[in-house]
């Protein structure tokens, strides 16, 4: 069985990419292939027409969240979980603030203009829009994905108190303030230390782990993004003490495509060599492609269930009211 527990509505930067994005996503989904041909005025027409009302009715319609469901079931998925990220939402923006570097260096003056362009809804218009969604389709759960950031966890709590989650995703995609995943500032990698850099990573996220926020831990080795790793051999003790800290908390993880089909590092969250630890450990895992456009949904999670099942799983789980579901591979 497959689901598919993380994938987004909309991500900015709202760059021209992101149109042409757009356009590609609400081609490939459109329920009865158009009569007009390819290439021709009234097929330019008619892509302007359906982009018109994506921008007019935003990413929490009805209309933009039953493309991910209708895809999906398309692709065999039977559960799904929706997220979006908390930078996305005015509420939490003084919690990034706090923590994220804005400084007047390079990097910071970068991550201010990002935080400002992809910073712009309301979590409520999040959740009415998902939570109303979730009414019409059973099969829906309504999550969030959170970064956790070291020391901002009593606060982080906190926010997350006020509102009504099916499950919420703890994600590491800051070290120090910088965010690792952002292809504008990877030259970083280039300035540290490896080893030393890792480390900092996963006691990140073991903290993330312990502290008790999160259903589960997304894309645990995503600090691989763009093809910075030391040989596995050396990384087998953090893989070890990630999964025992898992396994203590009642804390499952994911199998997340997202680093495979978007990203240099063409290779699926956690590696095989850190999804046998986990097995190991009896960390239970669910599924996710980390989906930002609606085509995307179940992206490669059939090769993830193949290795799933080589490693030894038999199960998977999703989520609903913060309790995990088991279900048959
Ligand atoms: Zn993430
Ligand atoms: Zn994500």
């Amino acid at each position: 069985m497959k689901v598919d527990f993380h994938f987004h509505l909309e991500e900015g930067p709202y760059s021209l990419n992101w149109l042409q994005r757009t356009c590609q996503a609400l081609q490939s989904t459109r329920r009865t292939p158009e009569s007009v041909s390819p290439n021709s005025l009234e097929a330019v027409q008619s892509v302007v027409r359906q982009l018109s009302r994506r921008m007019e009715e935003g990413c929490y319609s009805e209309r933009w969240i039953t493309k991910y469901l209708e895809q999906g079931s398309r692709e065999g998925i039977s559960y799904f979980g929706v997220v979006d990220h908390l930078y996305r939402f005015k509420e939490f923006k003084p919690y990034y603030e706090k923590h994220m570097l804005l400084d007047d260096s390079p990097i910071g003056r970068l991550q201010r203009e990002w935080l400002d362009q992809v910073c712009i809804y309301s979590i409520r218009d999040y959740l009415e829009g998902v939570q109303n969604a979730a009414r019409f389709y059973g099969n829906l759960s309504v999550g969030v994905e959170a970064d956790y950031f070291e020391d901002g966890e009593v606060e982080l709590g906190e926010l997350l108190s006020q509102y009504e989650f099916d499950y919420i995703i703890g994600s590491v995609h800051f070290l120090n303030g910088w965010g690792f995943d952002n292809p504008e500032t990877q030259h970083h990698f280039k300035e540290q230390q490896l080893h030393e850099l890792y480390a900092r990573h996963f006691e990140t996220v073991i903290k993330a782990v312990n502290s008790g926020l999160f259903q589960f831990i997304a894309h645990l080795d995503n600090l691989k993004v763009f093809g910075y790793r030391p040989s596995e051999g050396k990384l087998l003790g953090w893989y070890e003490a990630v999964a025992s800290a898992l396994a203590n908390a009642g804390v499952a993880s994911e199998i997340n495509t997202g680093l495979a089909y978007r990203y240099p590092v063409k290779e699926m969250c956690p590696s095989p060599n850190f999804l046998r630890v986990l097995y190991r450990y009896g960390v239970p895992v669910t599924l996710s492609s980390d989906a930002h456009f609606p085509d995307d949904i179940g992206t490669m999670l059939d090769e993830a269930v193949i290795m799933a099942k080589s490693i030894g799983y038999e199960e998977i789980v999703y989520f609903k009211n913060k309790q995990p579901i088991r279900l048959p591979l």
